[in-house]
């Protein structure tokens, strides 16, 4: 029998988990596949899940909140309770599209910073779902910008990493509070 997951999409004064911040280590250490998906696993990505609707976020990946772990939650329409979240453990990305655009990300880890990323279009991607199942998925627009922006996060890689122009990402962080000697740019 498939395992409830779903959690009230409210936002808690105290959510369950500390999220992390660019500049931070924790954010740079790549995440570990999980080679059993148990209760322990459908605990944390419930505590995910309050933590990423308690603030305001569209994904979260597990680094974000200092587990080690190859897990993400999205859920692109944190509005609507019809919704149900996408829950990624150890996703691998099998294809993208040679397609780029260009579009606005922010990050829960480098709260008031939006700047346009450019990735692929289309992203295809393998992973387990909270029942452990083998699923695969095609994505694009916010979804599948969403579902690369936290596989990045997986690898140590946070978005601002693949801006170019850094004379106006210095502006930008410098105005958050953040450093430019956090960003490891991506050549
Ligand atoms: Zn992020």
């Amino acid at each position: 029998m498939p395992a409830e997951i779903a959690v009230e999409k409210t936002k808690l004064k105290n959510p369950p988990l500390k999220l992390h911040y660019l500049g931070d280590r924790v954010l740079r250490q790549p995440a570990k596949r999980i080679a059993k998906v148990d209760d322990n696993i459908r605990q944390i990505v419930r505590d995910m899940l309050q933590t990423m609707y308690s603030n305001d976020g569209i994904g979260l990946a597990a680094p974000q909140v200092g587990i080690h772990k190859q897990l993400i939650v999205i859920d692109c329409e944190p509005d609507n309770p019809a919704n149900p979240p996408l829950i990624l453990i150890n996703p691998v990305i099998k294809q993208v599209s040679r397609e780029l655009c260009l579009a606005q990300e922010g990050c829960l880890s480098i709260p008031g910073v939006y700047m346009d990323v450019t990735r692929p279009q289309l992203v295809e991607v393998a992973y387990k779902d909270e029942n452990g199942r083998p699923r695969s998925l095609k994505a694009g627009d916010l979804l599948g910008r969403c579902i690369q922006h936290e596989m990045d996060h997986l690898n140590g890689v946070v978005f601002v990493d693949r801006i170019d122009n850094s004379l106006a990402l210095a502006q930008e962080l410098s105005q958050q509070g953040f450093s430019m000697q956090a960003v490891n740019h991506i050549p």
